[in-house]
């Protein structure tokens, strides 16, 4: 049977409110049916050097994305290209610095908002380039991308959370709490949906960095760096550790969850111990 993995990315998503404020992915892993770690990441604790590293399994000293503004293309193979290369579909409702990162670079929002090109990393894509787009328009547009080429790797990356983080008053503020709730229950929705369809499917839930009570992020602080990551399929072990791992061993996780060989530039170990 074909593997499928969901990868949802909530940007801004710092570990403890996502581990006070996701309602349903917390009621799974109180029943048994999900597991829970907390991820460390890179540094600097910002968007595309961590989209980067979620997509490489390696941080900027590697894959040469060291700030918001490297808009080169990421040269080292990252999760969708070694997938894609493997034969497996890969797709994404995403902001628009992973196609820059992953696909071509300058963004273009007339033509690159939309694309559908198998030889592209990811293959059908969803790219909005306005940070207040509604989450609901993003998980929408999953569905979109689901239902037209049924990806093997499809990755959700919703705004909210940051946009608060950044714009609306901090973590502490109560935009950036509402947003987590909403997002929590978006993700909790289309997750359930989705596995009424697959029940073989995995879903990693996590987040590229956190914020910062007083707003922004960017520096080396469990506020700004730690996020939460919860893991659903068919043999996860429902285990919540208190240990911090390290957001590098995301990429190989994916790939080892779709079969796929981890390169040798990978080397922090996928996160096996999660699953039986
Ligand atoms: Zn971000």
């Amino acid at each position: 049977m074909e593997t499928t993995v969901y990868l949802i990315v909530v940007d801004g998503l710092r570990a403890d409110f996502g581990k006070r404020y996701f309602n349903g992915l917390n009621r799974w892993l109180e029943e048994g049916k999900a597991a829970y770690t907390k991820l460390r990441s890179g540094l600097p604790s910002d968007s595309r050097p961590s989209y980067a590293l979620i997509a490489t399994g390696v941080d900027g000293s590697v894959n040469t994305i060291t700030s918001n503004g490297s808009r080169q293309r990421c040269p080292v193979p990252n999760i969708f290209g070694l997938a894609r290369q493997k034969g497996l579909r890969t797709g994404g409702a995403m902001y628009h610095w992973w196609s820059e990162l992953f696909n071509k670079t300058p963004f273009d929002p007339a033509t690159d908002y939309r694309q559908y090109d198998l030889e592209r990393d990811i293959q059908d894509g969803y790219f909005y380039n306005a940070d207040e787009t509604p989450d609901e328009v993003i998980f929408e547009k999953a569905r979109e991308i689901r239902a037209h080429s049924r990806p093997h790797l499809l990755v959700i990356h919703p705004m909210s959370v940051d946009y608060a983080g950044d714009n609306l008053g901090g973590a502490a503020s109560a935009a950036y709490r509402e947003n987590c709730i909403r997002v929590g229950e978006l993700s909790h929705q289309f997750i359930k949906e989705v596995m009424a369809e697959e029940p073989g499917a995995y879903f990693i839930v996590t987040a590229d960095h956190g914020a910062r009570d007083q707003g922004g992020h960017g520096g080396d602080s469990d506020e700004e760096r730690l996020v939460p990551c919860w893991l659903l399929g068919p043999n996860v072990r429902p285990i919540g550790e208190q240990e911090i791992r390290d957001q590098r061993a995301l990429a190989p996780t994916i790939l080892w969850l779709l079969g796929l060989d981890i390169p040798p530039h990978m080397t922090v170990p996928p996160l096996t111990h999660l699953f039986h």
